[in-house]
């Protein structure tokens, strides 16, 4: 259907002004250019305000080891890439990358690694997580990025001390899920394991890759409304970024420009900003990858989560679930002034030394 101006307009606004979207409206508002995606953006900016405020909370990133056993068919770290020199951070490295969160007010650190399953992982993270609350007095908070894992493993390392896991569900659709992964690798593990994690208490995230190959508008709404039905806490979305060494790389001629796809994931931001106004939500790295100031424009329409890297710098470059991964040759002092000031160029303030725990966690523990 065709609509004069005057039409456009009164359908954004109708849209804009619904407490809750259909998947037909967020196709639409997808699918906004122009003024209607400033309105989108500017609605959502103002939600944030008004909901999670101007502050940035940082999760100062530490990423333990790059050895995967999995082999997502997207990231430059699966375990069938031989050109990837793995590592694994010692113990004493973990702990002064902590020890640096600590000093630095960071608030709260994020450890993510490969996937690993094994006694001996397990029995490492519950180590470290109980000497970083240790070295901080309790102090910092701990966010862990560490796969799927059983009940009893996620429940070890919420006891000692861990209290936000994110998990990327990374497509919502299973049948798309299944042409990103290999055939071993089960969607519906994934999505129990989210649900364990809620049950333990967990402060949940997950998130999707924005702009794939094959992927519609229709399956990033059906991502938007799989976020708000499983109720998430957090959510870290990003462009996808290819990577050359991993079998996706084939279908490159299918994707979007990689600028649109950074659009369209600022358009996924302010669209679940809407949706969910009191989460938390990552200005994610990747969407630096694309454009210089990638993370700032995230932060100014919707989202309130910097992750910045604090991972020993020798291995950063080790690091790459996609190319082009910025800051990677950075030490992380140099990285704290220059986000600093990024955070004031895009209006707001670092919330040092604080949590920034979502705000959709505390309001649904209220009685
Ligand atoms: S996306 Fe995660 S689980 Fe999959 S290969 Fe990469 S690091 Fe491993």
């Amino acid at each position: 259907m065709r609509h004069n101006r005057t039409g456009i307009m009164a359908t954004i606004d109708n849209i804009l002004a619904k407490n809750e979207f259909t998947k037909e409206d967020i196709i639409y508002l997808l699918s906004t250019q122009g003024e209607e995606k400033n309105m989108l953006f500017e609605k959502s900016a103002a939600v944030k305000s008004a909901t999670v405020g101007n502050k940035v909370y940082y999760r100062g990133l530490i990423e333990l080891s790059n050895a995967c056993a999995k082999d997502c068919l997207y990231c430059g770290i699966r375990k069938s890439n031989a050109k990837v020199e793995r590592y694994n951070l010692s113990d004493s490295d973990v702990l002064a990358a902590a020890q640096f969160a600590y000093e630095n007010r960071y608030g709260s650190l994020a450890i993510q690694s490969g996937e690993l399953k094994s006694p001996a992982f397990r029995r490492r993270i519950t180590n470290l997580l109980k000497q970083i609350k240790e070295l901080s007095k309790g102090e910092l908070g701990i966010t862990i990025s560490l796969g799927e894992q059983d009940e009893e493993t996620y429940q070890e390392w919420f006891d000692a001390g861990a209290h936000r896991y994110l998990l990327r569900i990374e497509v919502s659709n299973p049948a798309l899920y299944h042409r990103y992964h290999p055939a071993d690798h089960s969607y519906e593990e994934r999505l129990q394991c989210l649900k364990i994690l809620h049950k333990i208490g967990y402060q949940v995230g997950t998130g999707v890759m924005v702009g794939l190959p094959f992927q519609t508008l229709a399956d990033l709404a059906d991502d938007l409304l799989f976020m708000k039905a499983m109720d998430v806490h957090m959510v870290g979305m990003g462009p996808y970024v290819e990577h050359k060494d991993t079998p996706l790389y084939e279908f490159r001629s299918q994707l979007l420009p990689q600028e649109e796809r950074f659009t369209l994931t600022l358009k996924m931001i302010t669209i679940l900003r809407l949706m969910m106004p009191d989460i938390n939500m990552v200005a994610a790295t990747a969407m630096q990858a694309i454009d210089p100031l990638g993370r700032e424009k995230a932060l100014k329409v919707g989202a309130n989560i910097l992750m910045p890297n604090i991972t020993p710098g020798q291995h950063r470059d080790d690091y790459k679930l996609y190319e082009n991964k910025p800051c990677t040759d950075d030490a992380a002092e140099d990285c704290k002034n220059c986000l600093e000031a990024r955070v004031h160029i895009a209006g707001h303030e670092v919330g040092y030394g604080e949590w920034g725990d979502s705000k959709h966690f505390l309001n649904g523990k209220k009685p």
